[in-house]
């Protein structure tokens, strides 16, 4: 058994529980929050203090970290990593190599193993990336994302003043998409890759001319894309738009492998719960956190360099048998 805890309980601490019941070699010893414990209901696991960690380090194996990249994660997987391995989902992707330097070096003056910047992009999709420009060296990389919902363009258009609530889809360019597998050569613009789609609530008296003015010109989120606007009831936006937080894209490969030949690698995830899946990323890299740790490893690793079969619960006899 590997005892995990989950540090910072929010959706993909959530998550990470929900994934955990799927992970019979795993137990979950319980939820480390920074909010006064009993404010926080978890849906089964006890909830403890962040504090109270250290009187269980004896208990645990990996501590999957939760926390939002912005402020949470630079801080926690440092501190977190002298005394215990981690995984976290770090997703500022100028930023890795920065926070890379600062976990190696906890993780390796306390003989800690951490696993950073897991989950789809960066994680499966980085992955997908770098095994596309291996084998296909003569060839382009093109990442898509949608369609699904961006907390930051969703929160952008929140902070509108009458605006009461939104929510913003990210869509990818299917024609675009068509094109490039077909082996085009595209000069591509931001508006050519992604559209984006607001259902918003206004509030009483606010001018639907206006704030959709503000919002397709607003400048870093939505200038540089076409933008479609919808104006919605709370009671509309509550059922059709919230309920869920869907998500995924595809990494595209298209190369050659000779003059007369093209290849295309198109790896895609379409998800219903973008935090949740993220969660199960996490939870099979902290089976292998676990493992490297057990076998005397240390330092900081990203998805480039963790063999695949330390993800498995399968021995290594079971994956050539079966899935080879
Ligand atoms: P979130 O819901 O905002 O939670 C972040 C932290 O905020 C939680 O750990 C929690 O810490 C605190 N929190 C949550 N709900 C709260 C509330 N009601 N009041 C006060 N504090 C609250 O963020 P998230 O959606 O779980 O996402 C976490 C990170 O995952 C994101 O920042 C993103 O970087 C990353 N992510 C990565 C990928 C990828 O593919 N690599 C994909 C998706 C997300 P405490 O319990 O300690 O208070």
């Amino acid at each position: 058994m590997i005892n995990v805890a989950i540090v910072g309980y929010g959706n993909l601490g959530r998550g990470v529980e929900r994934a955990l019941e799927y992970a019979d070699d795993m137990n979950l010893v319980g939820v480390f929050t920074r909010r006064a414990p009993e404010t926080v209901a978890a849906e089964k696991a006890e909830v403890f203090s962040i504090d109270d960690l250290f009187t269980k380090q004896d208990d645990i194996d990996v501590c999957i970290l939760c926390g939002g990249s912005a402020t949470d994660l630079p801080e926690q997987t440092p501190y977190f990593t002298k005394y215990f391995n981690t995984v976290d989902s770090f997703d500022t992707h100028a930023r890795i190599p920065e926070h890379f330097e600062n976990v190696d070096r906890a993780a390796k003056e306390n003989n800690n193993v951490s696993i950073i910047s897991i989950g789809w992009d960066p994680g499966l999709f980085s992955l997908n990336r770098l095994m596309g420009e291996a084998i296909l060296p003569k060839g382009e990389t093109i990442t898509f994302w949608g369609k699904g919902v961006s907390q930051g363009h969703s929160d952008a258009l929140r902070r509108i003043d009458g605006v009461l609530d939104a929510v913003q889809y990210t869509i990818p360019n299917d024609e675009i998409i068509e094109r490039i597998k077909a082996g085009e050569k595209l000069e591509l613009t931001t508006r050519d890759k992604h559209t984006r789609e607001c259902f918003v609530v206004l509030a009483d008296g606010a001018s639907e001319e206006k704030i959709r003015e503000e919002i397709v010109t607003m400048p870093n989120y939505f200038d540089e894309y076409d933008t479609t606007v919808h104006f919605v009831s709370q009671d509309v936006l509550n059922a059709e738009h919230k309920q869920k937080m869907p998500h995924g894209g595809k990494v595209l490969r298209v190369g050659h492998t000779s003059e007369q030949n093209k290849e295309v690698i198109d790896y895609s995830l379409e998800l219903d719960s973008n935090p949740e899946f993220t969660a199960s990323v996490l939870v099979a890299y902290a089976r292998a956190c676990g493992r490297l740790a057990k076998e005397g490893q240390t330092g900081a690793y990203t998805i480039f360099d963790i063999a695949p079969k330390y993800l498995s619960t399968k021995s290594d006899n079971q994956l050539r048998k079966e899935l080879l």
